[in-house]
């Protein structure tokens, strides 16, 4: 997670326009910056805080975002802030988890229709089933699920502490959801028995051991860094794999390594290159069609007319609330 320094609108346009040079030809740069400047604006006229995913468009992270991360990373970030508005840069599980953590502010999406094939592939149906097939095994939820799944869940994880949480608890069988590939791959690294459901992203479902292969094959020395949410087919060929904000730190710690395979969604390797302007990012080139519903010009309607405000109803927020609690607990 970073914060970006709080500068005039203006600047904060020539500050973005050098960083999207490195990735986008200047005729479209131009189109975005007065959008850029606007959104400025009107984040400081509404005392606004405004939160960007790394899967973002480059436009959306480095031209108006105020913290950067991953889902856990700015679902703390939303706990913790003091504005009057949250507008979430990201998908709709996203945006209940900062509304769960900090109720009394508005919280705004850009576009509700956001989804995310990994927390919409699950109900609180398929999780109170789970809980009565396998009595006893405690609930273990990854943070891209909806609410009302967390609300029925023990204990909240992330790709990065998913492992730690497992280790945590006394059960030696756990129920491990939504996610088949990160359950697949905590299963590989406990002696732990994990029962999995069969949710996936359908980003990082689509990287094969045959890419990692060619790649190599085509680059030798070539450093390859996976998601998590990738099959283990995939994850054992890594080098590292890591949420995405541990991926960025390895990228930052390896500064050496400036051609890289980075088995996620598409977008982080761009907006890495235009922060850095010196990376090389190989292999398919898999976006997000929920992350890319999130343009600049519904921000500015959604920000202007306070829109598209999250809920999250009251006995559920409390619910999920302590499955995330228990996790700040365990981790
Ligand atoms: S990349 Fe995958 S997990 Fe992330 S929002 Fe898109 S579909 Fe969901």
């Amino acid at each position: 997670m970073f914060t970006i320094p709080d500068i005039s609108p203006r600047e904060r346009a020539e500050e973005t326009a050098s960083k999207l040079r490195h990735i986008y030809p200047e005729s479209e740069i131009q189109t975005y910056l007065p959008l850029i400047e606007e959104i400025n604006q009107l984040k400081k006229a509404k005392n606004t805080l405004i939160l960007g995913h790394n899967y973002m468009r480059p436009e959306v992270l480095h031209g108006i975002s105020d913290v950067v991360g991953d889902s856990y990373a700015l679902a703390k970030a939303a706990s913790k802030a003091n504005q009057d508005i949250i507008l979430f840069n990201g998908v709709y599980f996203m945006t209940e988890s900062a509304k769960i953590l900090n109720p009394q502010k508005k919280v705004l999406i850009a576009d509700p229709s956001a989804g995310c094939s990994l927390a919409d592939g699950i109900t609180p149906e398929d999780v109170r089933r789970l809980k009565q097939e396998h009595p006893g095994a405690p609930v273990v939820t990854y943070i891209n699920s909806s609410a009302a799944v967390k609300a029925e869940s023990d204990v909240v994880c992330t790709s990065s502490n998913a492992l730690k949480i497992v280790s945590a608890l006394s059960e030696e069988k756990i129920i491990f959801i939504p996610d088949r590939f990160l359950a697949a791959n905590i299963a590989m690294i406990t002696s732990k028995t994990i029962i999995p459901f069969q949710a996936d992203c359908e980003v990082h479902r689509q990287f094969t051991a045959e890419n990692v292969d060619q790649a190599r094959s085509r680059f030798p020395g070539l450093a390859v860094l996976a998601h998590p949410e990738c099959s283990t087919e995939v994850t054992v060929k890594a080098d590292f794999t890591g949420s995405t904000s541990a991926m960025i730190e390895w990228i930052e710690n390896h500064p050496e390594e400036k051609r890289m395979l980075l088995l996620t969604e598409c977008s982080m390797g761009i907006n890495i290159l235009a922060q850095t302007g010196d990376r090389e990012f190989l292999g398919p080139c898999q976006l997000c069609p929920y992350m890319q519903k999130i343009t600049l010009e519904k921000i500015r309607d959604t920000l202007f007319f306070e829109r598209n405000e999250v809920f999250v109803d009251e006995e559920i927020r409390v619910k999920a609330l302590r499955s995330l609690n228990r996790m700040l607990e365990l981790a």
